[in-house]
């Protein structure tokens, strides 16, 4: 009962090292990058160089400046691989700590082990902050991760860029996410974002709404025709816009003026950050609770009538609002739950009915009896019986 199941646990844990893992390949994409950009641009150069001196089509001092315009390129392109070296050296650690912190849980066996109660505090502990680090408590988060000392198990600066951008998004300023699609292009494209036309688009709104039309117009030759093959309905409803002032009650003008769509912008940016750094579009608190939760609910939860005291699904206003969209947990057997304990009934704790047809466990019966003079009032109709008048059920 209290083995742990490691697959299981683990298989939660993908993107935890999938994400320093990226990083560090992004990181040495880019110094070999840089590297193959440089080499064959000096290679040309020192050919060129040699070639010309040997026919003598360059003096000694031309060629003496040609070499040292060589030199700071190579100097600048060490700065740079300097640059990029840190980064894989915060990743490779990164990577190498959390791998360790997942040999750790391997090498528990049970649940209720200290050791456990402790790795399972650390694993609390960063899903909590990842939590935070979405809805934008990043110092706290931060200060957390620092007292606990678990900075190499999250990923605070990550989402600190995300950030930046939704605060500029926030501001209705698409700049600083247009840049940030300018960055990530290739990666987006294998995503088949539409992030930068929804972004050209509100630039386009904007313009519009400030009863701009010829730069409006100028903006969409070079900005939205690129986009007609695959968005030509969606360009000819945003250029529809210069016909309509901006209180039109008409669709789907109205919605396309609509201040909203920024909120819509900050959610398409998000998914696409999330998608592109691996972390998982919900938080991973949520993800953890789901997983729980689906092996709870059955089809009563959401049956006034028939919820558990004790279950946690069973509760519409919390968690049961969280396993809403979750499938039901495949029950092989079925076990009876009594609405007035919470309790399993069982050889060891019988169904009783009341003289009125409703079943309640023995040992609840019995309790409210011995609180009450030998009486029992039944919760759902409110009549009262004698402890007596109970009888077993027999379930066949
Ligand atoms: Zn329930």
């Amino acid at each position: 009962m209290n083995k742990i199941n490691h697959d299981q646990l683990l298989s939660l844990e993908h993107p935890f090292v999938k994400i320093p893992v990226e990083k560090f390949r992004s990181s040495l994409r880019t110094s070999q990058k840089h590297i193959e950009k440089e080499i064959a641009m000096l290679t040309d150069k020192v050919t060129e160089i040699s070639k010309k001196s040997v026919q003598g089509s360059m003096d000694p001092k031309q060629v003496e400046a040609a070499l040292e315009a060589i030199v700071t390129r190579l100097s600048t392109l060490k700065r740079k691989l300097k640059d990029t070296r840190a980064d894989e050296a915060l990743y490779s650690q990164r990577t190498k700590v959390r791998l360790q912190h997942l040999q750790e849980f391997t090498s528990i066996s049970t649940l209720d082990s200290d050791d456990f109660a402790r790795w399972s505090r650390t694993r609390l502990n960063r899903i909590v902050i990842d939590y935070m680090l979405r809805d934008g408590f990043r110092e706290t988060a931060a200060l957390l991760a620092k007292n606990e000392h678990i900075e190499d198990l999250v990923d605070i600066e990550l989402f600190t860029q995300s950030t930046k951008v939704e605060q500029a998004l926030m501001r209705q300023s698409c700049t600083e996410c247009l840049q940030w699609c300018k960055e990530n292009n290739s990666n987006l494209k294998k995503l088949k974002s539409t992030l930068e036309f929804s972004l050209r688009e509100q630039e386009f709104i904007e313009l519009v709404r400030e009863r701009r039309p010829q730069e409006a117009i100028a903006y969409a030759k070079k900005y939205l025709t690129p986009w007609q093959e695959t968005h030509m309905k969606e360009i000819s409803h945003v250029m529809g816009l210069l016909a309509f002032q901006p209180d039109t009650k008409c669709f789907p003008y109205k919605r396309l003026y609509d201040k909203a769509r920024w909120n819509d912008l900050i959610a398409q940016f998000r998914s696409n950050s999330f998608a592109l750094q691996f972390f998982t579009p919900e938080p991973l608190l949520n993800v953890t609770l789901q997983a729980g939760l689906t092996a709870l609910k059955t089809m009563m939860c959401y049956q006034h009538e028939h919820r558990n005291i004790n279950c946690p699904v069973c509760d519409p206003e919390t968690l049961g609002a969280l396993a809403v969209d979750l499938p039901m947990s495949q029950h092989l057997n079925s076990s009876i739950v009594c609405r007035l304990s919470g309790q399993i009934m069982n050889e060891d704790n019988l169904p009783m009915a009341l003289p009125n047809g409703y079943v309640y466990s023995y040992n609840a019966l019995t309790e409210m009896a011995s609180l009450n003079n030998g009486k029992i009032t039944c919760p759902r109709t409110g009549a009262v019986f004698d402890i007596s008048q109970m009888k077993k059920v027999f379930i066949s």
